[in-house]
């Protein structure tokens, strides 16, 4: 009983604290447009984008399954594996973990997850830009306005196999369900951040993290760029890859799926990809591989 209140108590706070960061980046982003020298796109302010309905959409859908919601229900998973009872017991997982890293000291275990965990999600998102699981990461890179608001459209197919199981797997390394809690607000801002539309590079560092323009080439179509900068947080990482794509005194502005009849509502965004994915095994015909044509990989996340 216990447990049940912590969990449903975490369940509320969860819902709580993505709100005040979502109301947080809409002031900061909002403020931000007053500069339209320091817009990646001018004159295309956030709240008139074609895509805000769907976005905020999403960031309804993605309450129930954000990263703080996903540490709690894989903790619980961790509890029962673990064969954990006592109040006490689950307290000490949550603060130390459970696993060979458990014992490393909290900074060390912080910047094991923040690389290793940003490798794992680079890997799973190269997958999920093949040709079969595009189907459910499409949905990732179907916003045509490309704004902050766009971190909250995931399929969820795309967040199982990219961000839940690469928490499973920290879990299962020994980094403690501490750790992950204390890194979710930097996840939230990384993610409004990358997708905002700002043309800052931060110099020299644009090599070694993420930012607007880093990830706002990777949603433009193959022919501009598209396929590249893979990594959410830290660039180097498409560097020592060969993905990085940052061209000098050039700046992304056509963003999307190559595909005028791609589905802009929720709903379909949920549906289509299973079919999309089904059909993918289906032996080609020649008239289908015309019309599968604009299916294919056409934008980057
Ligand atoms: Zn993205
Ligand atoms: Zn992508």
């Amino acid at each position: 009983m216990e447990l049940l209140t912590a969990v449903l108590g975490g369940v509320l706070g969860t819902f709580t604290q993505n709100l005040m960061y979502m109301a947080a980046f809409a002031v900061v982003f909002s403020a931000l447009t007053i500069f339209d020298s320091q817009a990646c796109n001018p004159g295309k302010p956030w709240w008139k984008g074609r895509d805000l309905v769907t976005d905020i959409l999403f960031s309804v859908a993605y309450e129930f399954i954000n990263p703080l919601l996903r540490i709690i229900a894989i903790t619980m998973f961790m509890v029962i594996l673990f064969g954990l009872s006592g109040g006490a017991d689950v307290t000490q997982f949550f603060q130390e973990g459970h696993g060979p890293l458990s014992s490393a000291p909290f900074w060390a275990q912080v910047a094991f997850y923040l690389l290793a965990s940003d490798l794992l999600l680079y890997g799973s998102h190269r997958l999920f830009h093949g040709r079969r699981l595009w189907a459910f990461h499409a949905v990732h890179h179907s916003p045509v306005d490309l704004d902050w608001t766009a971190s909250y459209r995931t399929h969820p197919i795309n967040r199982l196999f990219g961000p839940t199981s690469v928490t499973l797997i920290m879990m299962m390394l020994g980094v403690p369900p501490a750790v992950m809690t204390f890194l979710v607000p930097f996840d939230l801002i990384m993610g409004a951040w990358v997708h905002s539309n700002l043309n800052w590079t931060l110099g020299p560092l644009k090599y070694v993290i993420a930012t607007p323009v880093f990830h706002r080439w990777h949603h433009t179509g193959i022919d501009e760029g598209g396929e590249k900068n893979f990594a959410p947080t830290f660039a180097f990482i498409d560097v020592l890859f060969g993905t990085f794509y940052m061209p000098e005194g050039k700046l992304p502005s056509n963003y999307g799926v190559d595909d005028k009849n791609y589905p802009t509502d929720i709903l379909n965004q949920m549906i289509v990809p299973f079919i999309k994915f089904r059909n993918s095994f289906k032996p080609k015909k020649k008239k289908a591989v015309v019309a599968e044509g604009p299916d294919t990989p056409a934008g980057g996340a």
